[in-house]
C-alpha cells in the first residue's frame, strides 16, 4: 500500500471517529432532511480541518533572516511572527506570518513568500 493510501485511510479513520462522535448531537433541523444535516455537519468539519491545517503549517514554514523590501529593494531583517486573519475558500483562518523591518523605509513589511531567498 502506498504511503498516500495509508495516510488517506488514517485520515478517514480519524475523521470518521471525530465526525461520528460529533454526529451524536446532530440536530436534523440543521438541514432540509437528515442527509442535508449530515452533509452540513461534514462541511463544517472539513472547514475546521482546513483552518487548523493552515494555522499549524503556517507556523512551521521556514523563513529567511532577511528579505527584500518591496518598496525600496533593500534588505530588511526578520523581526518576528505576527498573526493575520484571512478569509480562505473554507472560511476565516489565522495565519502566522513573518514580519520584516526595512531600516531605509523605517517600515515593517510582509513578503508574499517569506521562504524564498532573494
Ligand atoms: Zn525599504
Amino acid at each position: 500500500m502506498a504511503t498516500s493510501d495509508r495516510v488517506r485511510e488514517r485520515i478517514r479513520e480519524l475523521a470518521l471517529k471525530l465526525a461520528l462522535e460529533d454526529l451524536d448531537e446532530l440536530d436534523e433541523e440543521d438541514g432540509d432532511c437528515w442527509l442535508d444535516a449530515i452533509e452540513n455537519r461534514a462541511i463544517e468539519i472539513g472547514d475546521a480541518l482546513t483552518a487548523a491545517l493552515i494555522e499549524e503549517r503556517s507556523r512551521d514554514r521556514p523563513c529567511a533572516g532577511e528579505s527584500l523590501c518591496p518598496q525600496c529593494g533593500k534588505l530588511g531583517r526578520y523581526r518576528g511572527s505576527r498573526e493575520r486573519e484571512l478569509i480562505s475558500r473554507r472560511g476565516p483562518v489565522t495565519l502566522a506570518e513573518p514580519e520584516y523591518y526595512c531600516p531605509a523605509c523605517r517600515k515593517a513589511f510582509f513578503p508574499s513568500d517569506p521562504g524564498a531567498r532573494h
